[in-house]
């Protein structure tokens, strides 16, 4: 077990994130320590950057005296109000409190930030040098800026070595002189430590001029992805070295440091659960931080691309939408053109498409972007070849992970069993960071139960929506289109999609409304689509032959687990694709999702070698949060939806007229039709459709243009 050091409490990237208000669900989440630290935390984030407009206002020599002296006069004032948060964080906040909040939130703080560096270099530079190129500045307001950043960080220490038990001015641990190294700025250690620790001795405390250590002063600072004193990338705590930057024995905490900062090789060894679409790719943006990377599969993979037991969505229609094309293109550079010449077509939205939305068809004139529509086996064949090609990545198929070790806050690795056989093996695998890629079926909030630690919050919003797909081979294309998409809605609950696939195939998916299922024989299937609210898919229908029998689905309610709350995250653990957030598959965004859930990894991790598993996790999420509210905006006025995350009330009732008003202007208007298409394909933000001027004006100011009921012409 690992002891809190000032490495670990120091880095809060987390915090950083949350820089925005707490919304009240956010708040039902957390203790008052929390909601506490927080607050303060967004305030002095917000305090120092004004210091800092202040400074490099200043330095920039062009405001005269009188503005000089009040911007000096405001920042000593503003240092003053950030020493004022440390104390208020020292007389409130309990000692276990802060541990456990470390703890959960993963370690890093704003010290470690580039703002403090440049706090403190420009009060360096103007303490010494006053304003070299502005007007002559009033010295004793230079002099009340210097102690007030003396006070502040005497404050900062003795905060820390109060909270983590060390003895304030007794210089006895590296941590501390680490601390004192690190207020000091990057450098130009020694001489800024002398400075101000003369300060310290004269304000009553010993001083903290002790030098860091050799290893220190080479960069080897303990901060989790924090950045050397050279400039480089720092390892994690346990690429610290020895033990020396720990708080003295008889006060440590039972509290562990974050294991995914652990290893020297950024994430030591990650075990991915679930070799599918969002399991490889976060395999292959891992494979380049970690030391390891296995990947278990329960299913055998085949050589060719073929449906499986443990992706029962393999039969039904996957589109891969624009969004989700960039992300792929840019982890797997070359994937779309060898999907492009294993037959998968590459489709223009609307221009190649009959799309039936609001009760007509959408101009195929109005701009369009491209989707894919490769079958969901040849997809994943592709990137599993490529991304298995790496030898970084290993993969264990026939193995079934059953379930996670470790303790609650802080997972350690997992427990699985071998498929197959009269005796399945039991197996433990240790592991530095666990990925949950095992779909919408997940069994870990399960096993969190099992460890004792709580399981995530979920937000749900159900339809009851069911699905049939069935293959269909034809002599001719849908009218002169490439496809059909009925898009459901509150008032027309069926959809439909016609899609090709390679193979000169045509997968067809129908789906009805809580008790509509379309039946699962091909000539009910057929009848069904009858029921459309146009005939030309079912014209053309008629006309094709099935390939085997429809299969059905039914789990098609949109599902997120909140891993990334406060509280609700364990070290060690993250989770990505259907497992941490799955969607309603009408509106086609999984896939998407999988890839942009790996972009965001990758973007988080770009240029450091260790980042917090929640700092993952919040990443993960961000990047699944349009498709989620998108799917659960168009769900929540369907008829018979439950869930506790369904929109309701007068805003949405509201919203969700003008959104009607807006869909009814799509099929004609290219500047509509445009924006809402980017926002289904997840290349803009939900709110463009009401903060956008130009959609706004349309949609509340012009008429809808004329019914378009006849299929649509080029
Ligand atoms: C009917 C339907 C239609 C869809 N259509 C589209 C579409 O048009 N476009 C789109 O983008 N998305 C679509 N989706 C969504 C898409 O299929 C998923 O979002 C995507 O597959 C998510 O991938 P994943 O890797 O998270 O999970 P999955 O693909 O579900 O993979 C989970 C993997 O984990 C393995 N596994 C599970 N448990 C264990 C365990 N205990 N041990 C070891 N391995 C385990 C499974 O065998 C499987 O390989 C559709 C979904 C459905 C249901």
């Amino acid at each position: 077990m690992t002891s809190p050091n000032y490495a670990t409490y120091l880095h809060l990237p987390e915090l950083l994130d949350l820089q925005r208000p707490l919304t009240p669900v956010d708040q039902q989440d957390l203790s008052d320590s929390e909601r506490l630290f927080i607050v303060v935390h967004q305030a002095s984030e917000t305090l120092l950057s004004q210091v800092l407009v202040d400074l490099r206002h200043i330095a920039s020599g062009q405001c005269g005296r009188r503005c000089h002296d009040r911007r000096a006069q405001r920042a000593t004032r503003l240092v003053g109000a950030l020493e004022g948060q440390l104390k208020l964080l020292h007389h409130t906040l309990p000692r276990e409190d802060f541990l456990l909040f470390r703890h959960r939130f993963g370690t890093a703080s704003g010290v470690q930030s580039k703002q403090f560096h440049e706090l403190f270099a420009r009060v360096r530079k103007l303490t010494k040098h006053g304003d070299e190129d502005g007007p002559a500045a009033d010295p004793e307001l230079l002099t009340a800026l210097d102690e007030a950043v003396r006070r502040w960080r005497h404050t900062h220490i003795e905060l820390v070595a109060h909270m983590l038990g060390d003895r304030p001015g007794s210089a006895e641990t590296s941590g501390l002189r680490w601390l004192a190294a690190r207020l000091d700025g990057s450098s130009d250690t020694a001489s800024y430590t002398a400075s101000y620790g003369s300060s310290d001795t004269a304000s009553g405390t010993a001083s903290y001029n002790a030098e860091p250590s050799a290893a220190e002063q080479q960069g080897a600072c303990p901060v989790a992805g924090g950045r050397r004193s050279t400039g480089q990338q720092a390892a994690g705590p346990e690429a610290e070295g020895p033990r020396a930057t720990e708080p003295p024995t008889a006060e440590r905490q039972p509290v562990t440091a974050p294991r995914l900062a652990a290893a020297a090789d950024g994430l030591g060894h990650v075990v991915v659960v679930g070799g599918s679409v969002a399991g490889l790719l976060t395999a292959h943006v891992l494979a380049g931080h970690a030391e390891r990377v296995t990947v278990l599969e329960r299913d055998q993979y085949e050589d060719t691309p073929g449906p499986r037991a443990g992706v029962p969505q393999s039969r039904h229609t996957h589109v891969l939408l624009t969004s989700g094309m960039n992300a792929l293109e840019e982890l797997l550079p070359g994937l779309l053109p060898a999907l492009e010449d294993a037959g998968a077509p590459r489709l223009a939205v609307p221009g190649d498409l009959g799309v039936w939305q609001a009760g007509q068809w959408i101009s195929r004139r109005n701009p369009s972007r491209p989707i894919m529509t490769p079958s969901r086996p040849l997809l994943e064949h592709h990137v599993r070849r490529r991304v298995l090609d790496d030898p970084r990545v290993h993969v264990r198929t026939g193995v079934e992970v059953t379930g996670l070790l470790g303790r609650p806050g802080h997972i350690t690795g997992v427990a699985v069993r071998t498929r197959g056989g009269d005796h399945p093996a039991r197996q433990e695998i240790e592991a530095d960071l666990v990925v949950d890629a095992s779909g919408r079926a997940s069994r870990t909030p399960a096993w969190l139960a099992d460890l004792g630690a709580p399981a995530p919050a979920e937000e749900l919003v159900e339809t009851g929506r069911a699905y049939a797909t069935c293959v269909f081979h034809a002599d001719h294309p849908p009218e002169d289109l490439d496809g059909f998409y009925i898009v459901p809605d509150a008032g027309q609950p069926l959809g439909a999609i016609v899609l090709p696939v390679e193979g000169d195939r045509w997968m067809v998916t129908l789906s009805g409304p809580r008790g509509e299922a379309p039946p699962g024989d091909a000539e009910g299937f057929v009848e069904f689509a009858g029921r459309l609210p146009h005939s030309a898919p079912h014209k053309w229908l008629r006309s094709a032959r099935p390939v085997g029998r429809p299969a059905g689905y039914r789990h098609t309610a949109n599902r997120r687990r909140r891993y990334d709350r406060p509280g609700q995250h364990n070290t060690g653990l993250l989770v990505v694709g259907d497992a941490a957030c799955a969607l309603n598959p009408v509106y086609g965004q999984g896939l998407s999702v999988a890839a942009l859930n790996a972009v965001a990894l990758r973007e988080e991790l770009a240029g450091k070698r260790a980042v917090p598993s929640r700092t993952l996790q919040r990443a993960v999420f961000r990047s699944a949060r349009r498709a989620w509210d998108v799917a659960t905006g168009a769900d929540s006025p369907m008829p018979g939806v439950t869930g506790n995350a369904v929109r309701s009330g007068p805003a949405a009732r509201l919203l969700t007229r003008y959104l009607d008003r807006v869909r009814a202007h799509v099929p004609h208007d290219p500047v509509v039709c445009g924006t809402q298409r980017d926002v289904l394909f997840l290349l803009a933000p939900p709110r463009t459709l009401v903060t956008s001027p130009r959609v706004l004006r349309r949609a509340l100011l012009s008429p809808a243009g004329p019914d378009r009921s006849a299929p649509p012409t080029p």
